[in-house]
């Protein structure tokens, strides 16, 4: 029986704007992934929020491929794996969780570069022929970013802490004419891009132009507005201009400027926390080709998780090229993340069910 007939797509096209509006966005469960305002002409950002700036009664696509209306992981994980992720898969499927580094120096990285030299090779190997990043201005604010060299690629290395509408970078590309475009992103965006490319209905939008997703491991991310004003500056006094790097360690939030190390425990920065980041329980973006994170390995690598066909062969190509280097990764770090995914699950479960109790139901379907 053909995948398509075998696990159908629902039809939520009767639903529309208002809709996403009332279930999600002022329900504060939306991630602000920008997939709505990617992929329709007549929603726009507005402050950190989507907004319909055109009426359009017909159209209901923006809540069918919104990842926090009517998720259903399992089916997605049949439709791109073949098969469901069993309870004892804290981390989803892949085929192999290995440690690796980037070889070359000079690119600032977050931990082991991967998630740069997976794009710099997919690249050059012709996989993609630009990468949608998330590179900043001198803020700090997120900025999605259309890369065509390695140059470009490199220059958007680094982990930005606050949530950025990083998929608008995915229709400039296509708006730009770019046909295989790759991905790097949060779990949420890569769930929004899998539900754009896996969805059924009678619209072609370019879906098909979407060729490789690497997914960044995530527990949370943090509000600009908040996490600026009141940590960076209010607690640590520093301005955004000379922040080098942020980075969680060993339980620890911290700015790193210069020769001064701000921080402070992790678990005392839930007030800046994105609001819409309680409804997840994907911590290592599980619909991702290939995962990237830092916990499991030794400073200066990044865990690396290929999943889908296409994940393995562009990592195994950088193997090959030299672009990185791999080590055993260990069965505690392995068991770490493991923990930490579990953990947010937990966490999921305890919003969804706080609320519903509030009359707010999440349909998401684990
Ligand atoms: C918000 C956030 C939270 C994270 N939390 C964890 C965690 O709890 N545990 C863990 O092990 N790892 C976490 N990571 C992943 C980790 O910070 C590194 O991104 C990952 O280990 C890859 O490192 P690297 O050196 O290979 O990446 P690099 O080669 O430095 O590349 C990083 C890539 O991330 C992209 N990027 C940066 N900021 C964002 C953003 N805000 N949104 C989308 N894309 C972005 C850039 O485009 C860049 O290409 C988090 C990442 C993000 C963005």
């Amino acid at each position: 029986m053909a995948a398509k007939e075998k696990y159908p797509e629902p039809s939520y096209l009767e639903y529309g704007f208002g809709e996403l509006e009332h279930d999600v966005i002022k329900k504060e469960l939306c991630c602000y992934c920008g997939n709505c305002i990617a992929f329709c002409p007549k929603i726009d950002k507005e402050g950190n929020r989507p907004e319909l700036i055109d009426y359009d009664p017909l159209c209901g696509l923006c809540y069918a491929y919104c990842p926090r209306t009517m998720l259903d992981m399992p089916r997605m994980e049949k439709r791109i794996f073949g098969r469901e992720r069993k309870e004892d898969e804290p981390l989803g499927i892949y085929k192999k969780a290995a440690s690796a580094r980037i070889k070359s120096s000079g690119v600032r990285a977050q931990d082991g570069g991967v998630a740069t030299a997976l794009l710099i090779r997919a690249l050059e190997s012709g996989v993609i022929d630009c990468a949608v990043v998330t590179g900043r201005d001198e803020k700090w604010r997120g900025v999605p970013k259309i890369a065509t060299t390695a140059e470009e690629i490199a220059a958007a290395a680094g982990t930005k802490y606050t949530i950025t509408p990083s998929v608008t970078g995915v229709q400039m590309a296509m708006d730009q004419g770019f046909k295989k475009i790759g991905f790097v992103g949060t779990p949420c965006q890569i769930q929004a891009l899998r539900k754009v490319q896996l969805l059924e209905e009678p619209y072609q939008f370019g879906q098909k132009k979407i060729a490789l997703l690497v997914g960044l491991f995530c527990m949370e991310n943090f509000e600009y507005e908040r996490l600026f004003p009141e940590l960076v500056q209010g607690s640590f006094g520093l301005s955004p201009e000379d922040v080098d790097k942020f980075e969680i360690q060993k339980g620890m939030f911290r700015v790193l400027s210069g020769d001064q190390v701000k921080e402070v425990p992790i678990d005392q920065t839930d007030d800046y926390v994105w609001k819409g980041c309680g409804p997840c329980f994907d911590f290592s973006a599980e619909l991702a080709d290939i995962s990237v994170g830092s916990v499991g390995s030794k400073s200066g690598w990044s865990t690396v998780l290929p999943r889908t066909d296409a994940g393995a062969k562009v990592y195994e190509e950088a193997l090959k090229a030299g672009a990185i280097e791999e080590a055993a990764v260990s069965e505690k770090g392995l068991a770490l993340a493991g923990r930490l995914a579990k953990g947010k699950e937990e966490r999921f479960t305890a919003k969804t069910a706080e609320l519903l109790g509030r009359g707010v139901p999440v349909n998401i379907r684990r």
